[in-house]
């Protein structure tokens, strides 16, 4: 596969978005999977107790392993839960166990509820020789306290809208959300970046929402549109991404011309 340009500094996105089932946890696995490939340095931290992330990359994510729960709840070192993606020499995985399910509760009553993850990141990353070029968050659907730890520790959200009738119902919220986060708790966090997913060009419907999210976002919004494949769908049941399952499928591609996008933006400042 191509070569990306590399970013001078670690970027940290937090894919988000409080709907189910838009991409998010997919295009968390692809992107990082064609970066990685790319010849980048990859995190995906997995933040969702569903696991998915931690299932595509195929790495272990039993109740027993140790986890990003450890890391919020427990204040566990990160580098005692990473594990080396069987995908790439060059991704690696925090996984996400059943027990983060009972962390948006238990996060109430801890202190610096709300930095948790941002705190773990920070020390980690700083004691690294060779450091990550990229890090993904993958968040699980809704706007609570583990969410807005991937706000916190984030400097870029990445949000996977899904080219269908409601795509824009509810992205105000999590607009107003985000700017709640930058000025009280992450002046640092932007939108950089907002990709079409899911996309079936045969449908006005699908040409019309990308034209809407286009007006709508300008800029933001990657020309890279990743379509409805059931290439895409199948890649995770292999413990693959669709980069490695297919790289030629329609769902490879795209996701690597959003990674060549993404990095070439990164490159600029
Ligand atoms: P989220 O993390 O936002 O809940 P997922 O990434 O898990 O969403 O995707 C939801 C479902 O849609 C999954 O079954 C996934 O395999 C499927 N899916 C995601 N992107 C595509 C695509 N481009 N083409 C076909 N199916 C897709
Ligand atoms: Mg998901």
């Amino acid at each position: 596969t191509q070569q990306f340009p590399l970013p001078d500094a670690t970027r940290i996105f937090t894919v988000s978005n409080q709907k189910g089932g838009v991409g998010k946890t997919t295009t968390t696995v692809n992107l990082a999977a064609a970066l990685a490939h790319g010849g980048a340095r990859v995190l995906v931290i997995d933040l969702d107790p569903q696991g998915n992330a931690s299932t595509a990359l195929g790495v272990d994510h039993q109740a027993e392993v140790a986890s990003i729960y450890d890391v919020i709840v427990d204040e566990a070192p990160i580098a005692d839960t990473v594990q080396r993606s069987p995908e790439s020499e060059t991704l690696w995985c925090v996984p996400a166990t059943i027990h983060l399910a009972g962390a948006e509760i238990e996060l109430v009553s801890l202190v610096a509820r709300e930095q948790r993850l941002r705190t773990a990141l920070d020390q980690y990353l700083s004691s690294l020789e060779e450091p990550y070029h990229y890090v993904f968050i993958d968040c699980p659907p809704s706007l609570g306290l583990l969410t807005i730890n991937a706000f916190v520790a984030a400097q870029e959200v990445l949000i996977p809208i899904q080219t269908e009738y409601y795509a824009l119902e509810g992205l105000s919220q999590l607009l107003r959300n985000i700017e709640l986060i930058e000025r009280h708790l992450n002046p640092n966090l932007r939108v950089s970046t907002i990709l079409l997913t899911m996309f079936d060009g045969r449908t006005n419907l699908s040409n019309q929402v990308a034209a809407d999210v286009r007006e709508h976002f300008g800029d933001q919004v990657l020309g890279a549109v990743i379509p409805r494949s059931v290439r895409v769908s199948e890649a995770p049941s292999y413990g693959q991404s669709v980069v490695s399952y297919d790289v030629n499928s329609s769902g490879s591609l795209s996701y690597l011309e959003a990674a060549a996008e993404i990095a070439a933006r990164g490159a600029k400042h």
